[in-house]
């Protein structure tokens, strides 16, 4: 296993539109190994294949524990991720992304999908994430596109710069800032 470099906010590589895996092959199961590491050793919650400079439709996911989500603290990782429903409820929630280092900022998902895609092994996968997890995958999908969350600020100043070790408070914050937005069904 090895560590990869992550590519940052600025290098056009982040907005390309990654291309579907078609096969599971010894060097994409490295480089799933890999993110895994990478995203670990970088103490990120999800990572996709094109921060790590490949552009294929892969992410890597693994929340902390939460005691209010039975699915919280797996380690998921799918290939070929897809939203086949959204949610009409939404919420707004403070975001980081390990290609834009230092910074947080909030942006509004939904909080319930439906995904779909492949697991490690090229296995059908289907899932209904919910909650913060939600908003994880969302984010890695999005990845998957090009899209970066500070593409999708709730407003362009709601972003902010974040000292080492503040991020899990920022967290804490956003708990008590839920929002429901039915309107923007
Ligand atoms: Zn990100």
């Amino acid at each position: 296993m090895a560590l990869r470099e992550i590519v940052t906010v600025g290098d056009p590589r982040l907005r390309v539109r990654s291309r579907p895996v078609e096969r599971v092959t010894p060097e994409l199961r490295e480089l799933i190994r890999d993110m895994i590491e990478t995203m670990e050793t970088a103490n990120g919650v999800g990572l996709a294949a094109v921060q790590v400079g490949e552009p294929v439709r892969l992410i890597v996911i693994e929340t902390p524990e939460d005691e209010d989500d039975p699915n919280s603290g797996k380690l998921f990782v799918v290939l070929n991720p897809e939203i086949v429903k959204t949610g009409k409820e939404t919420e707004v929630g403070t975001e980081g992304c390990l290609s834009v280092p230092g910074y947080a900022g909030e942006v509004e998902r939904a909080t319930e999908i439906v995904v779909r895609g492949l697991d490690r092994h090229g296995k059908p996968f289907r899932f209904r994430p919910r909650g913060f997890l939600a908003r994880v995958f969302q984010h890695e999908i999005d990845h998957c596109n090009g899209i970066l969350y500070t593409d999708r600020l709730v407003a362009p100043d709601r972003i902010w710069e974040v000292k080492p070790g503040e991020e899990e408070q920022v967290e804490a914050e956003d708990a008590r800032r839920r929002k429901t937005t039915a309107a923007l069904e």
